[in-house]
């Protein structure tokens, strides 16, 4: 098989278990820009960058490939980028930056509590919601883990606090984890590099 057939077997073989409900995004973050044409060739629908200076230059490159959604952390100076190229962000975690997106954007919740994560703390949630019009949905980022069991209170954390302020999208789930995300609701699920082998 070439690159893009496996890497499209390896998507569909995603798809198929993660079903309909859930959108896979591919996180591209250590994709480079010539590779990104790899994903276009195997079909790859949703694209999810991290930093706004290669969401510019692989948006140029294949703007028409994808459906571009951004995934990390989200300065207020790279509001525009994001906003000019992303239909969607994963990672809105601050006023400052709530003042300049324009798009649909789901919350990033740190469940954690670790200090290097972004994210809005839970008890702060409320009050952040009432800055920013448009929010679909939450995301986290739990701990790095060997035992995909124990994302799973933080997903389902995840899950009631969207739900008990009626928000519909759950943005969670990575390679590590992404199978205990889906069985707690996860909507969209964020793979790597369970998609490049
Ligand atoms: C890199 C990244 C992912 C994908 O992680 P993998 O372990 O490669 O699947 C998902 N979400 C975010 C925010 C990331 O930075």
């Amino acid at each position: 098989m070439s690159p893009a057939e496996e890497i499209r077997a390896r998507y569909d073989a995603i798809c198929a278990e993660a079903g309909a409900g859930v959108t896979v995004v591919a996180a591209t973050k250590d994709v480079s820009l010539e590779e990104l044409g790899v994903l276009a060739a195997a079909g790859i629908e949703v694209v999810g960058e991290n930093r706004a200076q290669d969401l510019e230059a692989k948006h140029e490159r294949y703007g028409d490939a994808f459906r571009w959604h951004f995934i990390g952390h989200l300065q207020s100076r790279k509001a525009r980028v994001v906003n000019a190229c992303c239909e969607l962000c994963h990672s809105l975690s601050s006023e400052s930056a709530a003042q300049r997106l324009k798009i649909p954007a789901l919350v990033e919740v740190n469940l954690s509590g670790e200090p290097t994560k972004s994210g809005v703390a839970p008890e702060e949630l409320e009050r952040f919601l009432g800055l920013y019009p448009d929010v679909r949905g939450l995301m986290t980022m739990p701990p790095a883990t060997d035992d995909p069991e124990t994302s799973r209170r933080y997903f389902r954390r995840l899950r009631e606090l969207a739900e008990s302020h009626g928000l519909k999208e759950l943005s969670m789930g990575t390679s590590q984890d992404w199978r205990v995300a889906v069985d707690e609701g996860a909507t969209l699920v964020r793979i790597g590099s369970a998609l490049y082998g």
